[in-house]
């Protein structure tokens, strides 16, 4: 008997599957919708330049030292900076608590690990549908967990009424999960006025907000426009939270660099806030990795290489933003009589297509593309070579 014998095999992530599924397939044409990762023209995934010239301006630094427990303070205060503006008054006034984390994953996981120990009333509301790792993370630290409306099927757009009754149910001090921009999976993102009236309501119902950005700068092409809903909580006078990933925006997935922060009331609660922040992080993993931070750190601290960087995550969002409209374009072009016009309106990384998992499972049988059941389309996957076929495939599976 061992020890080990009543151990079942975990349920296997659905991404993995669809990644195995894709590998096993013979078909040269085969295309992988899958996966949330940037690749160019040619499917290729990417290393930015910027990226390549800030490794080589940090090599040979001989900085192989343990970073403290909340990592790199020169990397936290210019990723505050990116999220919240430079000029922004809770950084003026020092009530910003921030640490660097384990990427967006890990930023998330400790917001949920600080709620469990420090807010034992709140409960997370988290948009439907959402990036499914946040109901792993919320449940694995035990928080209870709420749902709120956000995506309307008929409109393929904001279901901004079920949002705002839902959230008014909140109670005080309950804490909202918003996707700051880019939405995954859907890529509908409230306009400005109805953030507006997001952030209303949270206000009078004394809601917490609590940003995941796993996307600045991929959304518009833009950080700061990207960042426009976490101005408009700020001019409102919000405290909040907030998950930066540099994933996506400057390709470091691997490299597992973000950061955590928290809008406290004074520079009191904040220093209080990131020292327990700090002693979350402890047990779990003592203190993040360098590498990242000291890339991020050269990127944004010096400002040849971050305007290099806005011009190269322009760049990306730009390829995405007109593959959609050659995606739209080529399915109009075949008649379909489906509408598609939410393609173009959506924006990010992904599209929800709309699709049912029946027409998913044809698309991957029988035109070898391969995407989640629930129809998303990852459109870094999307090409100038491949987006004709996707749209025909995707014309057949729908008439
Ligand atoms: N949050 C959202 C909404 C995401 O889509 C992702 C990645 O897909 C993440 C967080 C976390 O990504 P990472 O941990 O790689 O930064």
């Amino acid at each position: 008997q061992s020890l080990f014998n009543d151990v079942p095999v975990a349920a296997k992530d659905p991404i993995l599957g669809i990644t195995e599924a894709f590998l096993a397939d013979q078909n040269p044409e085969k295309m992988n919708l899958g996966v949330g990762a940037y690749r160019d023209d040619d499917c290729k995934p990417v290393v930015l330049n910027v990226v390549r010239e800030a490794e080589s301006r940090v090599a040979g630094s001989n900085f192989m030292e343990y970073l403290p427990m909340g990592g790199m303070k020169a990397f936290t205060d210019l990723s505050v900076q990116l999220a919240f503006g430079e000029d922004a008054k809770p950084i003026q006034e020092g009530r910003v608590a921030a640490v660097q984390s384990l990427s967006g994953t890990g930023s998330c996981r400790l917001m949920a690990d600080f709620m469990h120990r420090f807010l034992p009333e709140s409960r997370i509301w988290i948009p439907k549908p959402t990036w499914a790792n946040h109901h792993n993370i919320w449940r694995d630290a035990q928080v209870q967990q709420e749902q709120y409306r956000y995506y309307k099927a008929e409109t393929r757009g904001l279901d901004q009424e079920g949002l705002l009754e839902d959230l008014s149910k909140g109670k005080a001090g309950d804490v909202v999960l918003l996707h700051a921009c880019a939405h995954n999976p859907t890529g509908v993102d409230p306009t400005p006025e109805q953030w507006k009236e997001i952030s209303k309501l949270m206000k009078d119902k004394q809601l917490f907000p609590f940003f995941d950005m796993a996307y600045q700068g991929f959304a518009s092409g833009d950080c700061t426009r990207d960042a426009q809903a976490i101005r408009v909580f700020l001019e409102d006078g919000h405290l909040m939270g907030c998950s930066q990933s540099y994933a996506k925006n400057m390709g470091l997935y691997g490299q597992r660099i973000g950061c955590f922060s928290i809008i406290a009331e004074t520079p009191e609660e904040a220093k209080a806030v990131e020292s327990q922040m700090k002693n979350i992080a402890r047990p779990m993993y003592s203190n993040p990795p360098l590498h990242g931070a000291l890339l991020v750190k050269e990127i944004l601290g010096n400002s040849d290489l971050k305007e290099q960087w806005y011009e190269e995550v322009k760049g990306m969002a730009e390829r995405i933003i007109s593959m959609r409209t050659l995606l739209r374009q080529n399915l109009e072009d075949l008649n379909s009589t489906m509408p598609w016009n939410h393609v173009t309106e959506q924006i990010g990384m992904f599209c929800f297509s709309g699709i049912s998992p029946e027409q998913v499972d044809s698309l991957a049988k029988d035109h070898s593309i391969y995407m989640t059941r629930n129809g998303r389309i990852s459109m870094a996957g999307v090409t100038s070579k491949n987006v004709s076929r996707l749209a025909e495939a995707l014309h057949k599976v729908t008439s």
